[in-house]
C-alpha cells in the first residue's frame, strides 16, 4: 500500500522514510510509526500530523536466532511471516499460519499489513496477538531515549485498542524462544458466518515439558492466557475459560455465546493435545 494512502489524511503535514533509526526521533503522539497502513489509512486519523514509515528502515524480516529462537521484524508481512520454511525443532510454525488466517483479508491486505502493526493495533481479533499470546512471544520495543523494553505480546495488549505503548515507542520485533517453537500446538476458531470476524480464537500449545498454555482472543477484550502445569482435567479446564471476565457482546457474537463455544472448543483442544502425548511431531506444515 505503501503511503499513497497518506493523501487521504488531510491533516498530515508529512510522511518520513526513515533511513536508521535516529530518524525515529520525530515520533509523538501526533506523528505515528507507519506499517503496511491497512488499519491507518481505512479510517479518519484527525490527531496525526506525520507518519513515519518502518518500512524504509530496511530489517530482515525473520532470522534464527542464535538460541534456535526465532526473531521477526515488526515490519515483516503476513505473507512473509507464514513463508517461514519449517524445521524439525519448530513444532509450533503451522500456528503461524493458522492465526494469520484468522485474519480473512484480500491479498493486497495480506503482502501489506505487519506483523508489528497487526500487535499495535491491538483489535480484539488482532491475529497475530493470538499466536504471540500462546507462544509467550516477547515484543522488543525501541524507547524514545535511545534504549528499549521487553513485555510480552499478552501482557502489551490492555484491551481494544489499548497497549502499553508510549508515545515515541516502535515494536521492533516480535521474539520467539525456542522452547516455545518446539511446543505441539492446536487452534480454533469460530465465526458467526463462514467469511465473518471471528467470534473467538484459540491458540493453544503443549511443551515438551507436559505444560499448557492457552490463549484466548477475538471474543475477549484482550487477550486472556490460561496456564496448567500439565494438561489439565475437563473440569479444570472448564473453570478457567468461565473464570474469563473479558468477554463482550458486538455484531459477530454475543457475550455469553462466546463464552460457551470457547469453553467447547478449548475442550476440543485439550483432546487433540491429549491424543498427540508420546507422537513425534514436527517438521513439515
Ligand atoms: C475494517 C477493518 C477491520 C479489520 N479487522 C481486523 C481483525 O479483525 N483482525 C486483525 O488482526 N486485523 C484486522 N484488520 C487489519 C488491520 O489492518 C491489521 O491489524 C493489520 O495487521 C495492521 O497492520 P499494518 O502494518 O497495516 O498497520 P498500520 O495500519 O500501518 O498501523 C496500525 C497501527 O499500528 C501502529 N504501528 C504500526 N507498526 C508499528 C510498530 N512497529 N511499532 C509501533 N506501532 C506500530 C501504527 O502507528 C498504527 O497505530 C482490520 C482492518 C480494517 C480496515
Amino acid at each position: 500500500m505503501g503511503w499513497d494512502g497518506a493523501m487521504d489524511l488531510p491533516t498530515l503535514t508529512e510522511v518520513r522514510l526513515p533511513a536508521s533509526r535516529a530518524d525515529l526521533a520525530a515520533l509523538s503522539s501526533s506523528v505515528i510509526p507507519l506499517g503496511g497502513g491497512t488499519w491507518l489509512f481505512s479510517e479518519p486519523q484527525d490527531h496525526l500530523t506525520g507518519l513515519v514509515d518502518l518500512t524504509t528502515l530496511g530489517w530482515t524480516p525473520w532470522e534464527v536466532r542464535p538460541d534456535g529462537g526465532l526473531s521477526v521484524a515488526a515490519t515483516c508481512t503476513m505473507a512473509q511471516l507464514v513463508a517461514i520454511p519449517a524445521r524439525d525443532d519448530w513444532c509450533a510454525l503451522p500456528l503461524f499460519r493458522q492465526c494469520a488466517e484468522s485474519l480473512l483479508q484480500s491479498f493486497k491486505i495480506w503482502n501489506t499489513a505487519t506483523v508489528g502493526g497487526n500487535i499495535a493495533t491491538a483489535l480484539a481479533a488482532g491475529a497475530l496477538i493470538g499466536l504471540g499470546g500462546a507462544l509467550d512471544a516477547e515484543l522488543v520495543i525501541w524507547t524514545p531515549d535511545g534504549g528499549e523494553r521487553r513485555q510480552r505480546v499478552a501482557d502489551f495488549v490492555l484491551a481494544q485498542r489499548v497497549t502499553t505503548a508510549r508515545p515515541g515507542e516502535v515494536i521492533r520485533s516480535i521474539e520467539f524462544a525456542p522452547e516455545a517453537l518446539a511446543a505441539t500446538t492446536a487452534f480454533r476458531r469460530i465465526a458467526l458466518s463462514p467469511l465473518g470476524r471471528a467470534g473467538t480464537v484459540l491458540a493453544a500449545r503443549r511443551d515438551r515439558d507436559g505444560s499448557f498454555v492457552l490463549c484466548v482472543t477475538g471474543g475477549t477484550t484482550r487477550p486472556e492466557v490460561i496456564r496448567f502445569p500439565d494438561l489439565p482435567a475437563p473440569a479444570e479446564l472448564a473453570a478457567a475459560i468461565g473464570a474469563i471476565g473479558t468477554w463482550f457482546t458486538d455484531p459477530h457474537g454475543a457475550a455469553d455465546w462466546r463464552e460457551g463455544v470457547s469453553a467447547l472448543l478449548a475442550e476440543e483442544i485439550r483432546q487433540e493435545l491429549a491424543q498427540q502425548e508420546g507422537s513425534t511431531p514436527c517438521g513439515s506444515r
